[in-house]
């Protein structure tokens, strides 16, 4: 692993704005994304939403206009937090199940940029009117509600640290990631012993074989994607037609 710290490149840079600077680098303290962090790949900075707040009481939240159950957060609280990190690096988003649904493509687009700043919303989230006024992108984690944004950026920001140079120690293992390779989803992974309580690993694995092994990886794969995900299989297919390129 090189260490970036060494050299004059600076780290791709995460900002975080969020009632809830505690909650992070949390999991990316860890392993892969923890190592990085120390070796100066990547760094973070937490925005802490309440300390905009401007009442006695920090109100970071007020009530639905129109009526509705929860709290929605202040449209001013947030413009300053906003405000605040205007010369931070990279593009702005809001974490949001209204957002547009993250994936591979964006990960590689974000990680390519010097940075990202995400805001984390909480309550039912945040006035359109600071959103519009910014012209903040929404981007979601997935087809379900979380109770706020910072679980979705610590997945978002881990996707996006194991693409940075130098994070992953070889880029050939990243390449047969699942939605790596042309949107397929992963084979199967075997390690030793060959024979446990009665399961055994395919033959072709221990062939030694590496042009079958690889033709056997391929066919799983498609399997697996036309089983599962109709959706990536279609995408698949439509990519290998238009590019002659099926292995
Ligand atoms: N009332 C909202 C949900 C609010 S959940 C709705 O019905 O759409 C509170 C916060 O959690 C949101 O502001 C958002 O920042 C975050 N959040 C919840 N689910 C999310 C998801 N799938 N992806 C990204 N962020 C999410």
């Amino acid at each position: 692993m090189t260490d970036l710290a060494s050299n004059t490149m600076s780290p791709w840079q995460a900002t975080i704005l969020t009632l809830f600077p505690e909650m992070f680098p949390g999991p990316l303290g860890h392993s892969i994304a923890g190592k990085a962090l120390q070796a100066g790949h990547w760094s973070f900075d937490t925005v802490d939403i309440r300390s905009f707040a401007t009442d006695r009481h920090r109100t970071v939240d007020d009530t639905p206009m129109g009526g509705g159950a929860g709290m929605v957060m202040r449209p001013d609280v947030i413009d300053s937090a906003i405000a605040s990190v205007a010369e931070a690096p990279g593009p702005l988003l809001y974490l949001s199940p209204r957002g547009v649904p993250f994936d591979r493509d964006r990960a590689h687009d974000l990680a390519s940029q010097s940075g990202v700043k995400l805001l984390c919303g909480r309550y039912e989230g945040v006035d359109q009117r600071v959103l519009d006024k910014w012209d903040i992108e929404e981007v979601s984690l997935g087809d379900f509600v979380l109770s706020g944004g910072e679980p979705a950026a610590l997945a978002m920001l881990d996707a996006c640290i194991r693409l940075l140079p130098g994070v992953m120690g070889s880029a050939s293992s990243l390449d047969e990631e699942s939605f790596e390779r042309d949107w397929l989803l992963e084979y199967p992974l075997y390690t030793r012993p060959a024979d446990w309580q009665g399961r055994q690993v395919p033959d072709v694995l221990l062939s030694g074989h590496h042009e079958r092994i690889r033709a056997w990886r391929l066919d799983e794969a498609k399997r697996i994607t036309a089983a599962r995900r109709p959706d990536l299989w279609h995408r698949y297919q439509h990519q290998a037609r238009q590019t002659e390129t099926v292995a």
